[in-house]
């Protein structure tokens, strides 16, 4: 016999964006089924850099959960940013100590199956959390004022008043109900590896984006770890890279190889585990991203960082937004396309001048020469690293937040 749950909420996917929507839900005594394929951990492609600002969310969803990372070993704090041009001039940014009232760190890195865990973890606190664990759902029915959802093994039903789409960036469902294409415009690709030994001359500490010519407008990361490791990986854009058969697994080991100021780096690294791709779904303007009884957030929403291809903050903040939307819903019995609409003013309202800016920043990142300029004339004006650095460090802290229309403060008052 197939089981039925009802709930009014369900959410689909346990990463950053549907953890931080349910604990926003449970916080206000809202029940909520949380749905998660994989039925046990399993190490997301991704350069596990997190940002001050994803830092500063979680802490307000639940201030264990970063202590609780900052005791994972691998996880390290960021002392700051190296940005490398083409012609190998670097810019160094320290980041300052702490950030915000309560001084939590501007950012770290970690690793991702880490990470998640712990967030898996936070749920346990929430009785209002009924977390299903291996069920991969794959079929949706629109019902006249709820959403049918269906395991791939037919074993498992929920009915909802609405779904929240947190399924990450091959979220095919809701592609399909908002008649989203992804295509090679809109997508990035990251592959990322974890080597031992790699060695860090000066500061480790400091995350590195080495801008090689190789790759522009992408980027060769190195992200340095505890324990004598560092997640190594690039970031491209598919158009640069579709239909050029450009193989990026290749592409990596050539430019550790042969690369002088990368080569010597690496004599002595190893890698430990499979360098493995992943896609990313790129902000690159307005999307439908709601409809009668469901919204969507996170990857699947698109909406990580074209520039940068950075989604965890944006993942936990909309994931934020879409729980706060379902309780604004439930209040006024209202789950109607045009009433949720008001989630995608919400979100474009929130990211909308950060989307211009990456897009921006991603156009410059074309140039080699621009590149070259910018990072080699901050070092000897002041007045350019002030503003490079100020933008660098803002948009990993995001310390504006605080300023924007939504307003962390929301949670608190709806407590
Ligand atoms: C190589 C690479 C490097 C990256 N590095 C960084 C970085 O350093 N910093 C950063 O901020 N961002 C980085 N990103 C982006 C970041 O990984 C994502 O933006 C982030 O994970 C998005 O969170 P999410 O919760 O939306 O989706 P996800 O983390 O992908 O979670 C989605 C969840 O939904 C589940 N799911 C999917 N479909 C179903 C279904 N049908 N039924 C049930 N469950 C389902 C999945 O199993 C998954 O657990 C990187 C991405 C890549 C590819």
């Amino acid at each position: 016999m197939p089981k039925v749950f009802n709930t009014e909420i369900c959410i689909i996917g346990a990463g950053p964006a549907g953890i931080s929507a349910a604990i926003c839900l449970a916080k206000n005594n809202i029940p909520v089924n949380l749905i998660e394929k994989n039925s046990i951990s399993h190490d997301k492609i991704c350069g596990g850099g997190i940002s001050g600002k994803a830092l500063q969310l979680l802490y307000n969803l639940d201030n264990k959960i970063i202590d609780e990372i900052l005791l994972q070993p691998e996880t390290k704090i960021s002392k700051g940013i190296k940005i490398f041009s083409p012609n190998n001039k670097v810019l160094s940014v320290p980041f300052p100590k702490e950030i915000g009232a309560n001084s939590l760190p501007p950012g770290i890195t970690c690793k991702r199956i880490d990470f998640d865990n712990v967030l898996i973890n936070a749920i346990d606190k929430y009785p209002c959390i009924n977390f299903f664990r291996g069920i991969n759902i794959s079929k949706i029915e629109q019902g006249s004022d709820s959403m049918k959802l269906s395991s791939e093994d037919e074993k498992y039903f929920f009915k909802t008043k609405l779904v929240i789409f947190a399924s990450g960036a091959n979220s095919w469902l809701s592609n399909k109900l908002t008649n989203f294409n992804k295509d090679i415009k809109n997508t990035g690709i990251g592959l990322r590896g974890y080597f031992e030994g790699v060695e860090f001359p000066n500061d480790k500490g400091f995350i590195e984006l080495h801008f090689l010519k190789e790759l522009l407008p992408g980027y060769l990361w190195i992200f340095p770890l505890n324990n004598n490791l560092a997640n190594v990986g690039i970031y491209q854009i598919l158009k640069k890279i579709h239909g050029k058969k450009i193989n990026l697994k290749k592409l990596l080991f050539e430019l550790i190889d042969e690369n002088k100021s990368l080569r010597p780096r690496f004599k002595n690294a190893s890698i430990s585990n499979n360098i493995q791709s992943f896609n990313c779904p790129l902000s690159i303007g307005k999307r439908k991203i709601s409809g009668s009884n469901f919204l969507v957030c996170g990857d699947a929403a698109s909406l990580v960082n074209s520039f940068s291809g950075e989604g965890i903050g944006n993942a936990i903040e909309s994931g934020i937004i879409a729980g706060l939307q379902a309780i604004n819903s439930i209040k006024n019995n209202d789950f109607s396309d045009s009433f949720l609409k008001e989630y995608d003013n919400k979100i474009y309202r929130n990211f909308e001048k950060d989307f211009k800016l990456n897009n921006r920043a991603l156009k410059h990142a074309k140039n080699a020469s621009l590149l070259n300029f910018i990072i080699n004339s901050s070092n000897y004006n002041k007045i350019l690293f002030n503003k490079i650095s100020n933008l660098l460090i803002d948009y990993n802290t995001n310390r504006n937040i605080d300023k924007k229309k939504f307003s962390l403060n929301a949670l608190t008052k709806i407590r």
